[in-house]
């Protein structure tokens, strides 16, 4: 029963699964080679132990991804090929109608209840071995099984209904359903974008408004020179969970809030955060976040195009190891597979990323001081063990960020 198509799912799955790995090995080599001195335009503000560690830290992340990438695949080939997609319908036939949305809704869910605990023995490794052993976790065990429940609980709240709505459209809406769908999807990605920073996000982190009075002046007066109106600016227990920082925009509109990480405030001068928020204000004005949002809307067309002309065709079903041609069927092997053959689009979404990290540096340069943005990017590089000599062919591939070397290079003639 298996078919041709079977060879082309094949062949991609091979082709993305070495390339992911053949990317990991060259990072790890070019990382290693590179470990013994600390590139010179950082010389000074960065000692060789730093340097060494964020070597160490990107080689353990490097092998942890190489272990994922072989797992994913072997998960992937026992669900399709292997027969268990097929078997879990079976199981779930025993108990509902197979055309039914209940015999759907079980079959989707079950595969990622299924994937989740598969998943979790190398995310509790990841956490409490390689970023405990770097000095980046702070979660207790307790808090990532609290928070692991709040995920499932809020995933499924958000989810279940989208994915009824979607089920149901596909069975009763005649061929034009995955239009409709994606127009359910457009929709509630807007809803979830408004709800998020009020209602999802309180659920894992406290919010309390930044209470340093010379910072909070700078950033006043960075938001009226750039004319920026926001639903006030906030400082999150990012520290809670791990000591990572970062800075980010929640909402749109006069929604939008500014929220600064805790790690963050703490490590950086009031003119350094100003001139890392002058870089996130960039991606506002610039409208990056809006070009961002109708990218992935037009990807999810054609995406949704795509699995509106699959769901009809014997082969798809047969050429990935199953007989039950259903609707969820169709959209769960189209989400399992779909990544191996979208994986070689992400060089030029990297390009795209790449290119707005430039434009809002640019940004920053002009509404705030440009050297201090390069001081808090070698501190940002510093604490978070970041490594300052990727393999320039995975950071193409991979990296949303251009390497700090060539950002501050910028930075310097801006
Ligand atoms: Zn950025």
């Amino acid at each position: 029963m298996l078919n041709a198509f079977t060879g082309v799912f094949l062949a991609a799955l091979a082709v993305a699964a070495a390339t992911r790995l053949w990317l990991s090995l060259r990072q790890i080599r070019h990382v290693r080679a590179h470990r013994g001195a600390v590139p010179g335009m950082f010389a000074e503000a960065i000692p060789l132990a730093a340097h060494q560690k964020a070597a160490d830290y990107t080689v353990a992340k490097a092998r942890l991804g190489i272990i994922d990438t072989v797992l994913d695949a072997i998960i992937l080939l026992a669900l399709t090929l292997g027969g268990a997609l097929q078997w879990l319908a079976d199981l779930w036939a025993r108990a509902f109608a197979v055309e039914s949305l209940w015999h759907g809704t079980a079959l989707i869910l079950s595969v990622f209840v299924l994937k989740g605990i598969l998943g979790l023995p190398l995310d509790l490794y990841r956490v409490f071995v390689v970023e405990e052993r770097f000095g980046f976790n702070r979660m207790t065990p307790r808090l990532y099984f609290t928070d692991m429940v709040k995920h499932l609980l809020v995933g499924a709240v958000l989810g279940i209904p989208l994915l009824l709505v979607i089920l149901w459209l596909m069975q009763a809406a005649g061929t034009l359903w995955w239009l409709y769908a994606w127009a359910v999807l457009v929709a509630y990605s807007l809803f979830l974008q408004m709800i998020y920073p009020a209602v999802v996000m309180p659920l894992f982190n406290k919010f309390s408004p930044l209470s340093d009075p010379v910072l909070a002046a700078r950033v006043e007066e960075l938001l009226r020179r750039t004319g920026f109106r926001s639903r006030g600016l906030y400082v999150m227990d990012g520290s809670k969970r791990s000591s990572h920082g970062n800075a980010f925009f929640t909402g749109f509109g006069a929604a939008k809030r500014i929220v600064l990480f805790d790690t963050l405030v703490s490590r950086l001068q009031p003119a350094e955060v100003e001139a890392v928020l002058a870089h996130e204000l960039g991606h506002y004005k610039l409208h990056h976040v809006v070009k961002g949002m109708a990218l992935s809307w037009a990807f999810s067309f054609a995406l949704l195009f795509a699995l509106g002309v699959l769901a009809a065709q014997p082969w798809f079903y047969l050429g990935l190891g199953v007989t039950t041609a259903t609707a969820a069927m169709a959209l769960l092997l189209f989400m399992l597979v779909v990544g191996e053959f979208t994986f070689f689009l992400q060089p030029l979404l990297s390009l795209f990323s790449r290119k707005n990290e430039y434009e809002a540096d640019r940004y920053a340069a002009q509404y705030a001081n440009p050297s201090e943005l390069a001081h808090a990017l070698v501190k940002l590089y510093h604490d978070n063990s970041a490594t300052l000599t990727p393999d320039p062919l995975h950071s193409a591939y991979y990296d949303s960020h251009p390497p700090a070397a060539m950002r501050i290079a910028r930075l310097r003639t801006a």
